[in-house]
């Protein structure tokens, strides 16, 4: 009997062990090479190895120096349809890298009756670019975990907004192009009170704690939400890339300098959350990159402005190329 027992116990923990295996290896399956990569210095050093771009010569982030950047007279970023609901069902998700919210596309009927997903035109964009999704980028401590550093400031979270270039289908066919996408670049701050619009993604957070969970939220939001009210007048503009593998050089980044607000109680949910290999889900910003012969340009809203300095800087904002 005492044998009997023994052996249903050690065929069962055979058996635990057997789906474990499987797990493993449908999980390394399903995940592919592209998402296997760490933020440790020496994993970040690997990167290139399996994704050649994240070697190359326009990668971010960057820090950026306002006294090195160049002014420029350009249209503001228009965010048309940043006011209306997101289409939903928006999937949160848990990647084991960020958290990602996926913003559908709107179906068929809900265009032709009005509705359509946000885009973003203006600025130096190189054409109209539609939104993808939304992910973060945050530290373990409040003085680290925003990628790109503004003025020797590294911010306690990045926000980013994907948007891919309504010329190319599909995101991923974008990728391979020079101007493919564009995201807009959010900092955080630490503040006393919570950041109403992130509570709409911040709440869900303690569901999705381990790698490869995700959730549907049962409520939509609007992505003006998420940027509260500060200044977007005045923002720094580069020619970049991706700041995780495959590290594509498809990126025209816009980066807004006025902090947002987080708590300490929302900055705490996203340090909670865990990732496939270390533990803790902190410090998911990659180390700075060489700017290289790029130019950073900071749209300049002077409005002493003559007719004649107007046209002069028509001239040179068609004349100013991303590179030196
Ligand atoms: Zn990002």
């Amino acid at each position: 009997m005492v044998q009997n027992i023994m052996l249903f116990g050690y065929s069962k923990k055979i058996s635990v062990k057997c789906v474990l295996i499987i797990q493993v290896i449908l999980l390394s399956l399903s995940k592919g090479a592209n998402s296997h990569f760490g933020y440790s210095e020496s994993n970040q050093r690997r990167w290139g190895k399996h994704h050649g771009h994240c070697f190359g010569k326009l990668q971010s982030p960057i820090s950026i120096q306002h006294s090195k950047s160049v002014p420029l007279h350009m249209p503001a970023i228009d965010l048309i349809g940043y006011h209306n609901l997101l289409a939903h069902p928006l999937k949160l998700m848990n990647n084991g890298h960020t958290v990602s919210v996926t913003i559908p596309k709107f179906s068929k009927e809900d265009i032709e009756g009005g509705e359509f997903n946000p885009y973003i035109r203006g600025g130096k964009l190189p054409g109209v670019f539609e939104v993808e999704g939304v992910h973060f980028h945050w530290g373990d401590r409040n003085n680290r975990g925003a990628e790109h550093v503004i003025n020797d400031i590294r911010y306690t979270m990045e926000m980013h907004i994907v948007h891919r270039n309504k010329k190319y289908e599909k995101l991923a066919d974008a990728l391979e192009q020079k101007d493919g996408a564009a995201v807009l670049g959010f900092f955080f701050t630490l503040d006393d009170s919570d950041h109403e619009g992130l509570a709409a993604i911040n709440k869900y957070l303690p569901l999705i704690e381990n790698s490869n969970e995700s959730v549907y939220m049962n409520s939509t939001f609007t992505l003006s939400s998420l940027l509260s009210h500060i200044d977007l007048d005045k923002f720094y503009t580069y020619k970049g890339s991706l700041t995780t593998p495959p590290c594509s050089e498809a990126i025209t980044w816009v980066l807004y300098p006025e902090p947002l607000p987080i708590s300490s109680k929302q900055i705490s949910r996203f340090r909670q959350l865990q990732d496939s290999i270390d533990g803790a889900l902190v410090d998911n910003y990659r180390s700075l990159q060489p700017i290289g012969n790029r130019r950073v340009f900071v749209r300049s809203v002077n409005v002493h402005h003559t007719q004649l300095s107007k046209l002069e800087n028509e001239v040179s904002y068609k004349k100013w190329d991303w590179f030196f």
